[in-house]
Parts: C-alpha cells; sequence; structure tokens
C-alpha cells in the first residue's frame, strides 16, 4: 500500500520514511493495539524504500485493482498476485517481488499458522540473510510482524544483531505486546508507538471496504475498539463466533465449572482465539452497558443478536455488566501475555456467572 494511502497513521508513516532516507535506525519496534495497521505501514515503508520506479509516497502502479497496491496483508497479496485473472498490474518487478516474499533484499516473518511461536530457524535465517550485502535496493530489510510470539531463544539470538547491525540493514519488529519482548531486546530498538485508530479513519476505512451506510459505518467503527481489523470483521460478518458468545452469555447466570471448561475448550483453546474472542466479550458487554445507561441501539447488530442484547441489558445490574468488562478487558491482556488461555477462560466464566448472580 502507498504511503499516500494509509489511513489513520499517515503522519507516522510520513515522518518515518523521512528518517529512513536520511539517516535510519537499524531496528525499529512498531508497537501498539492489534489490528491498527503497524505491519501495513511496517510494508509500505518497505515499498517506498525500495521501488524501482517511483519510490517515495506513492505507488509505481495505479490500475484501478492493482493487487500489491491495494492488499493489506502480505498473504493475501500474495495469493492474488498469483491469480491470472487479476486486472492487468503495473508495478515495477520490486514491488512485485516484495508482496509476493521474494525480493533478495527484504525478509517478511511471522509466526507460522498453527504455530504459538515464530521458529528459531525462521529468525536465524533471517539473521544469515541481514549479514550480505543488499543485490537490488540500498538496503536491507526485514519484517518481522508477531514479535511477541519469539521465544527466549530467537531473541537472544537476534541481539547481536540488533547490538552490531550490518550498515546496509533496517529491522522493523511489529507487536501488540512490547512487555513479551526482553528489555535487552527492546532497548537496543527505536520504539514507534501505534494509537488506536480514530472513529473518522476507521469509518474511511469501512466505506474503502463497501461499507455505504453511513450510521451502520459509525456504529461497527465504535463496535471496533481502534482496530481497522475488527472493523472489517464485523462488516463482513464473520467476526468469530458473536452467536455462540452472545448465547453463552445469556446462560451465563447459570453456568457451572464443567460449562465453563467446555467453553474454554471451544472458543479459547488457543492465543489467538482466546484474544479476539475475549475482546468479542468485552464489545458486547460495552454494548449492553451503553444501551442500558444511555439508551444507545444496537444498530451494527442484525436483529436475533440485538434482541438478545436488549434482554441482557434488561436483566443485568449496572455493576454486574461493568465486572465482567473489566475482567474480560484483564484476561485479554494476560492471553496477549502468555497467560494460559483456557484457563483464563474458565475463571472469567466463573467470574461472570458470580457477577452476574450479584454474588
Ligand atoms: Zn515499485
Ligand atoms: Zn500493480
Amino acid at each position: 500500500m502507498p504511503i499516500a494511502s494509509v489511513l489513520g497513521h499517515r503522519e507516522i508513516a510520513t515522518r518515518l520514511l523521512a528518517e529512513l532516507r536520511i539517516r535510519p535506525s537499524h531496528a525499529y519496534l512498531f508497537a501498539g493495539p492489534r489490528g491498527v495497521g503497524k505491519a501495513i505501514v511496517a510494508t509500505s515503508l518497505v515499498h517506498a524504500m525500495m521501488c524501482e520506479r517511483s519510490p517515495g509516497e506513492n505507488f509505481c502502479c495505479t490500475t484501478a485493482h492493482c493487487p500489491v497496491r491495494l492488499a493489506p496483508q502480505t498473504e493475501r497479496t500474495r495469493a492474488r498476485a498469483g491469480d491470472s485473472d487479476a486486472p492487468r498490474c503495473e508495478c515495477c518487478s520490486a514491488c512485485v517481488q516484495i508482496a509476493t516474499g521474494v525480493h533478495p533484499d527484504f525478509t517478511y516473518i511471522s509466526r507460522p499458522a498453527g504455530r504459538s511461536e515464530v521458529l528459531i530457524d525462521q529468525v536465524r535465517e533471517l539473521i544469515a540473510r541481514l549479514g550480505i550485502r543488499p543485490s537490488r535496493s540500498p538496503v536491507r530489510m526485514a519484517i518481522i510482524d508477531d514479535a511477541e510470539a519469539l521465544g527466549d531463544p530467537a531473541q537472544n539470538a537476534l541481539l547481536k544483531t540488533l547490538e552490531e547491525p550490518p550498515g546496509h540493514a533496517i529491522i522493523i519488529m511489529v507487536t501488540s505486546s512490547e512487555r513479551a519482548l526482553l528489555d535487552t531486546v527492546r532497548s537496543r530498538m527505536r520504539t514507534v508507538r501505534f494509537p488506536a485508530l480514530q472513529a473518522a479513519d476507521l469509518e474511511a476505512i469501512l466505506a474503502a471496504h463497501g461499507v455505504t451506510d453511513r450510521a451502520r459505518a459509525s456504529a461497527l467503527a465504535l463496535l471496533a475498539r481502534g482496530s481497522a481489523a475488527n472493523a472489517v470483521a464485523l462488516a463482513d460478518g464473520d467476526e468469530p463466533p458473536m452467536k455462540e458468545l452472545l448465547d453463552a452469555l445469556s446462560h451465563a447466570k447459570s453456568i457451572d465449572f464443567a460449562r465453563a471448561q467446555s467453553l474454554a475448550q471451544e472458543f479459547f483453546a488457543n492465543r489467538d482465539a482466546a484474544a479476539g474472542n475475549f475482546e468479542l466479550l468485552a464489545r458486547l458487554l460495552e454494548e449492553v452497558l451503553c444501551y442500558k445507561l444511555l439508551k444507545t441501539d444496537f444498530v451494527a447488530f442484525p436483529p436475533e443478536a440485538r434482541s438478545k442484547l436488549v434482554s441482557l441489558a434488561d436483566s443485568l445490574e449496572v455493576d454486574a455488566i461493568a465486572k465482567c468488562i473489566d475482567a474480560a478487558v484483564r484476561a485479554t491482556e494476560a492471553v496477549v501475555q502468555n497467560a494460559n488461555p483456557r484457563m483464563q477462560a474458565e475463571n472469567w466464566w466463573t467470574i461472570a456467572g458470580h457477577a452476574m448472580r450479584g454474588e
């Protein structure tokens, strides 16, 4: 994505690009909440630095549906760039190589699907590649996404590179949990903090995603808690198990430990699912609280969800809702910092049951 069209963090992106071109730090840590676009900015910077036709803020390809320019995520770009039915694209070969993960001077690593950590072998290969002089660009760049999933051995392996980086190397680590990184690693990087996105930016992202009804866009923007990823998932209706969690919430008053265990097993078995679902619970309950206190309507929800939310609001005390929200926010943080997701979930449903019964 061109920096000129990065929504929400344009100022940060422009400032960083100017810095990278004149006097780059060798290692950056992009920190901030999940789904606010840190990795998009990182990838945009790589394009801006390595594009061979129009390096800088704008993008070399202006074709209406350029898969490289428009796709926010590397994985998705990879899929679409290989699609023979894709509209003609005029990207320079360096930008295509960056997007498809084969540029000789750019390495992108992240936690492999289904794994809880970035693998040490991925890190070793990245370190080895950073040591080689760049062959196409003036610099060699690496993005380490999901950096909170670097185990201690992987972080220690990176220390030397961070301490004495090759002059041509620029590393960008992207994380939603700075505290999961060792102090020794963190202190060797320049930290750039990304705030949650403003509602206006989320509305613009939703509009670009095809949400044309403004009332719905602003309702979704509020629900998304500053995250573009949440906003888009909500708009697509494939927000993870909203219906099931809402059902479980409706019966949480009578929950026992066995039921808490089975919910934990079903929806909170791994870190990603658990973090997402705790966030979802917090969002649903915040909506319930707003409805109860302010009589705001549930514009963003389908009718069957709406009626469940209304009956939750009617049957629960403000205090109980607030307790549940607070516990869900704390559980999300704990899970992101590697606490056992299932235990956090068992604990949360137990707390919710007590709170809802007024105990
Ligand atoms: Zn280009
Ligand atoms: Zn293109």
